[in-house]
């Protein structure tokens, strides 16, 4: 895979960058024979409130090809990565070392840790590692400039390593020391990992590719937090699915009764807006036919299947109806393209994830079937590992954030330091 180093080229909204054969390095021809990479991972999981343990690996196991490459290829690697929200002080229950048992089960080997990402015995550590062996470093949020973009923090940082490698989609978005700011000291030895290579191929694929049909399907709960992207993806799909708690908004907006869902009045107008613009580009806007209404937000609710236009009042809209999920699944499997961020309901509850439930497996077969499917954004990564489907759509995105940044052609901070010069 090439990336060009010189400057992006908006074509409609998103952000392509021309391919163009130049000096710019990638991991996979890189030549790591000797060299200490330093690798920006997010390695930013959950851990167990009282064993301090993994619960949640995606993101380690998401790095270890990276990882791979670098020390069968004779080099040796420094991690680096933050964990959490610390108060730019050390908190046990923040440290990386809770991950290094994690690490070495994922890597199948034994790794180094310092207990300080900067200081003369993390640097002496980073200068003693051997062909094939694996240091990583304590969390970089234990210092404030970090995420103040701290050019000197970045600079001490960079003597960690002779090769550059940023592999954290989900900070990408971020212009902190570790993740921009340290490029500048690796001008002709930098480079996007794996994970960060595959994050912008599928994104491209998706927003740039010339297949269609094109189906994005957008849940969640607000509209509010979602109405750039929709606008932006207006320009690009052929087919808009809303479901969550944000399509009552659109069904009032149609003069619906939707009892006590969750309603955004300041956007009505918005979901009007969007719906004329839709009409008026010739994409099809689906949101729900039917609902699943609940007499309260609470899985002991009691529940009764209406028209999304017809919730009783004192009910609620917490999951998509049988109507919509046949609808929806149509059209999904009538896709060859498909975005999808944010679930159709409350899939917390059992009770309501009839909907995001069948969304994914429409999402998966129609993968099976040749569709490429692009899954983003927090909950619905989390859907997707709930119901085990993940290996069953061609991509799942490890940054909610950045995803949805990049999709709605914004130049992460991340990824234009490892592009330009
Ligand atoms: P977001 O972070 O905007 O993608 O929203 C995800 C959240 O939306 C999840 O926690 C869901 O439980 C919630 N959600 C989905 N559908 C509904 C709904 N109909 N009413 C209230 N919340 C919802």
């Amino acid at each position: 895979m090439y990336y060009s180093k010189i400057t992006s080229l908006k074509i409609n909204f998103q952000t392509i960058f021309v391919l163009k054969l130049t000096d710019m390095q990638t991991i996979s021809s890189y030549n790591f024979e000797g060299k200490r990479a330093l690798i920006r991972v997010d390695f930013n999981v959950p851990l167990d409130k009282v064993t301090q343990e993994v619960t949640d690996a995606t993101r380690i196991i998401a790095a270890i090809s990276t990882i791979k490459k670098v020390l069968n290829g004779g080099g040796s690697v420094v991690l680096m990565s933050h964990l959490g929200r610390p108060k730019n002080i050390p908190e046990d229950h923040l440290s990386l070392k809770n991950i290094v048992p994690e690490i070495e089960k994922q890597l199948g080997q034994k790794i180094q840790f310092a207990s300080d990402c900067i200081g003369d015995r993390a640097f002496e550590k980073s200068s003693n590692l051997k062909a094939g062996e694996v240091l990583l470093l304590e969390n970089l949020r234990f210092h404030q400039r970090e995420q103040k973009g701290d050019a000197g923090f970045a600079q001490l940082l960079a003597k960690h390593g002779d090769v550059y490698i940023n592999d954290a989609f989900g900070t990408a978005h971020r212009a902190h020391a570790s993740t921009t700011i340290i490029a500048q000291f690796f001008p002709n030895d930098k480079m996007f990992g794996y994970l960060i290579e595959k994050e912008i191929e599928s994104v491209d694929k998706v927003l740039n590719s010339h297949q269609k049909p094109l189906t994005a399907i957008v849940g969640g709960a607000k509209v509010s937090s979602k109405i750039t992207i929709i606008t932006k993806l207006l320009d690009k799909v052929d087919s808009l699915i809303i479901g969550g708690g944000m399509a009552y908004t659109f069904a009032k907006a149609l003069g619906g009764n939707v009892g006590n869902s969750l309603i955004e009045n300041d956007f009505l107008e918005t979901a009007r807006e969007i719906m004329v613009k839709a009409k008026s580009k010739g994409v099809r806007l689906l949101i729900p036919i039917d609902t699943i209404a609940a007499d309260e937000f609470s899985a002991a609710a009691a529940t009764q299947l209406c028209d999304t236009s017809a919730i009783p009042d004192g009910w609620m809209g917490l999951d998509i109806g049988e109507k919509a999920i046949v609808a929806f699944t149509d059209e999904i499997l009538h896709s060859k393209l498909i975005l999808w961020n944010g679930p159709m309901g409350v899939f917390e509850m059992s009770k309501f994830q009839e909907g995001t439930k069948a969304i994914a497996y429409a999402v998966a077969e129609a993968t099976k079937n040749g569709a490429f499917s692009l899954v983003g954004g927090g909950d619905s990564v989390a859907a997707v590992n709930l119901f085990e489907l993940a290996d069953a759509v061609s991509h799942v995105s490890t940054g909610g954030g950045a995803m949805l940044e990049y999709l709605e052609g914004i130049q992460l901070p991340g990824i234009a330091a490892i592009l330009n010069d």
